[in-house]
């Protein structure tokens, strides 16, 4: 049995980050860049107005007061989305709205609020300011790269490309991850249920979260319990790029993952990790691709897939941060397990007054799907730990946002 440091080790060693491919921006979201962007144009194309007012020439409103007002002739209205038609010659000013392009000439503005419109004419208060214009190219310089090779695209990132009209991006390729459940037990939850029968519940969930972690599952269904059944799935499911296999990889006369594997010439790299949930984990290559054998109790196969299947598809599409956040807590109640394994532990973790507090579920055992649904985090207890008493700092593993 080795550590789960030592699994995550050997996983991520086979793991490399896919090609790429060319989306359009409305589906970049999430996306890794895989290749840098530079601005194929100035943002702004021209100067521009900050604010709404009266754009001028500064010599020109030199000295303007609420008491001395600088009378100017307004000779053009400029509003956004039309182009001055003519320059602004000295002793002239032009009503111009925020985002619309300043006339040649013009280098300042005198915001609305500092004015007194008079017909043609206009009283300014104060002086022009330059600091009200923003320069051709000041937010975003033609030709600078805007975005580098191996960025999240999130909300801002989407902004910007769309600001300097890049509507194509190329984004790391989104892996395919075959699923295959394994138990004659097991009936889809479309099909009729005998007193047998459980539904596959695991082919939903781990599809949901292959999608959640930004890869394409493919659901191969289930798989009954007979090795030629396995070994024939398994080869159909080797087209894409990682599989996941549920159940069928303990010790049970039934369990034949391990044997079919190696008989199909796997590279097994691991069979069992020192964890709960989630110890009869398996590990290895089948083909040059990755292949889990996930635990097939519902919450060990859901565990396993955010420990050690999640950085995997991270790892893929090109992300950084490849594992969720740990944070320290106060544990609220006391605790005790036996040594040997690291047990994560649903939980619940709240923040209060800046400090985070967790409190463990009372079901932990690995086929209660509801206190995984009840938990928002993983109390983390080392494996030599036998006991944490209530108060005690502790690590936590958060599963979102606080
Ligand atoms: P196994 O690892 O195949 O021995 O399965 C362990 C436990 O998980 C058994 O109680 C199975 O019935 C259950 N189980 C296995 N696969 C699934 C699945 N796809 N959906 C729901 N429960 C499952
Ligand atoms: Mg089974």
């Amino acid at each position: 049995m080795i550590s789960v440091e030592e699994a995550r080790e050997r996983i991520l060693k086979e793991i490399v980050p896919l090609t790429h491919e060319s989306v359009g921006l409305t589906e970049a979201l999430g996306r890794v860049l895989y290749q840098p962007v530079a601005s194929g144009s100035d943002h702004p194309p021209w100067n521009t107005s900050a604010m709404d007012g009266y754009a001028v020439r500064l010599d020109d409103t030199i000295g303007a007061s609420e008491k001395h007002p600088v009378r100017l002739p307004v000779v053009a209205e400029i509003p956004a989305g039309t182009m001055p038609q003519k320059p602004l010659e000295m002793g002239e000013a032009a009503r111009i709205m925020t985002g619309a392009p300043m006339p040649v000439g013009a280098d300042a503005v005198v915001k609305i609020e500092e004015t007194r419109r008079r017909d043609g004419e206009v009283d300014l208060f104060c002086p022009g300011d330059p600091q009200f214009v923003r320069k051709k190219g000041e937010a975003i310089e033609k030709g600078a790269t805007l975005l580098v090779q191996g960025t999240l695209l999130r909300p801002p990132e989407i902004a910007l490309l769309a600001a300097v009209g890049r509507f194509y991006v190329s984004v790391y390729r989104r892996p395919a991850v075959s699923i295959l459940s394994t138990g004659d037990e097991l009936v889809e939850i479309d099909q009729p249920r005998g007193p047998q029968h459980i539904f596959n519940s695991n082919g939903h969930g781990l599809a949901a979260q292959v999608r959640a972690a930004g890869g394409r599952p493919i659901n191969l269904g289930i798989t009954r319990d007979r090795p030629q059944e396995l070994r024939d799935r398994l080869r159909e499911a080797l087209f894409a790029d990682y599989l996941l296999i549920s159940g069928g990889v303990s010790m049970g006369d039934y369990d034949f993952v391990r044997e079919t594997l190696v008989e199909l010439g796997a590279e097994m790299k691991f069979w069992k990790v020192a964890m709960k949930p989630g110890a009869p984990l398996a590990f290895g290559t089948l083909l040059g691709r990755p292949v889990f054998g996930l635990p097939g109790n519902p919450v060990s196969s859901m565990v396993t897939f955010e420990q050690f299947v999640r950085p995997v598809l991270l790892k893929a599409l090109g992300r950084r941060d490849l594992f969720r956040p740990m944070v320290r807590a106060t544990l609220a109640q006391e605790i005790e397990k036996p040594r040997g394994k690291r047990h994560f532990m649903r939980a619940v973790a709240t923040l209060k007054n800046g400090r985070y507090e967790v409190r463990v579920l009372a079901n932990q055992d690995s086929h209660v799907l509801l206190s995984l649904v009840q938990s928002n985090a993983f109390l983390i207890v080392p494996e030599e730990c036998d006991r944490l008493k209530g108060g005690e700092e502790v690590w936590v593993q958060l599963l979102e946002g606080p």
